[in-house]
């Protein structure tokens, strides 16, 4: 059938090596694990850089800004500048302002501090940052003070979501003309040992649900996220290899952009997550499956330092 065929990235390597350019690594689950490097990582992405390779971080976590990916990577020992780091909290600021032209309008944030920096320096301003405390009684709750000002409903990962938060969100949004904007949709967010705490996209499917409306999704599998790193540094999507460790969003995103594909088997998916869709028969499920699997990207390291 049209399946796609998946190889193991091995006797490979280097041939798949001379055909790109620019690499771009989804960072948990394949540089790192919370806050720690994936071992060797820190070496493969330094080893690419030096033998001319572009590197790009790409990732759906919405709860830091591109300064404090950068600080982040490099403490872990990444040779990485601000301006590699592709997170949502700032494609989602750059989505605002370039995509719905919401410059000097405000926004209804649900959201983290960062994603507030990141909306500021593009020039967006926003209100809801923070706890939303319980003021009045039910009967009032509808009646909530609303900003005039709020032209978008963003939300991303908030650690400090609430009832009231959602009646905010719920309020803005049935204004038909506020725009509903989310940064990703990632329902799980793994820890170690099989642990896992709830991600962004449980919040935002609270607020839709609420709302009776469909968000815009910046993050992955959305192409933004590549088209951010296009714009801005001009790379040819053909020479181009993402790596990621989930199919729905890492893989999905570079077939979405036509670029290379490899999944890495130090995160969320396995071997048999991608076979599942290979042999599904679904045109649309081919988008999940990989040209290529490693089990870690230490696997790199032989052929960056022959
Ligand atoms: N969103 C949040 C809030 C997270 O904490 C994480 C991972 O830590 C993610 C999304 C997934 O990030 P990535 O796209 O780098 O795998
Ligand atoms: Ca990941």
């Amino acid at each position: 059938g049209p399946s796609q065929s998946m190889r193991r990235l091995r006797a490979l390597l280097p041939q798949v090596l001379d055909s790109v350019d620019c690499l771009l690594f989804d960072c948990d689950g394949v540089i790192w694990r919370g806050d720690e490097a994936i071992p060797g990582a820190p070496q493969v992405i330094n080893l690419l850089k030096e033998r001319g390779k572009r590197v790009f971080f790409v990732t759906n976590n919405s709860s830091k800004t591109r300064k404090m990916y950068a600080d982040k990577l490099q403490a872990l020992g990444f040779n990485a500048k601000e301006d590699e780091v592709f997170g949502t909290a700032y494609c989602s600021a750059m989505y605002l302002k370039t995509v719905c032209g919401l410059q000097g309008g405000k926004v209804y944030l649900v959201g983290s501090n960062a994603m507030s920096q990141e909306l500021e320096a593009v020039g967006i301003q926003q209100t809801g940052v923070g706890p939303d405390h319980i003021h009045g009684k039910q009967g009032d709750w509808a009646a909530v003070e609303l900003d005039p000002d709020v032209k978008a409903v963003l939300v991303g990962f908030d650690d400090h979501f609430s009832y009231m938060k959602l009646n905010r969100a719920f309020q803005y949004l049935t204004q038909r003309d506020c725009l509903f904007v989310g940064t990703n949709r990632d329902t799980r967010l793994p820890l170690e040992a099989g642990k896992a705490v709830p991600g962004t996209g449980c919040l935002l499917q609270a607020v839709e649900t609420a709302a009776q409306r469909q968000a815009q999704t910046v993050g992955k599998p959305n192409h933004f996220m590549f088209d951010c790193v296009a714009s801005q540094f001009g790379v040819d999507p053909s020479r181009c290899l993402m790596v990621g460790d989930r199919l729905d969003t890492d893989i999905m995103l570079g077939s979405n952009c036509g670029l290379k594909t490899l999944l890495t088997l130090t995160g969320v998916n396995t071997v048999a997550d991608a076979e599942v869709h290979q042999k599904s028969g679904s045109a649309e499920r081919q988008g999940m499956v990989p040209d290529y699997y490693v089990e870690s990207i230490a696997d790199l390291l032989p052929a960056l330092q022959g």
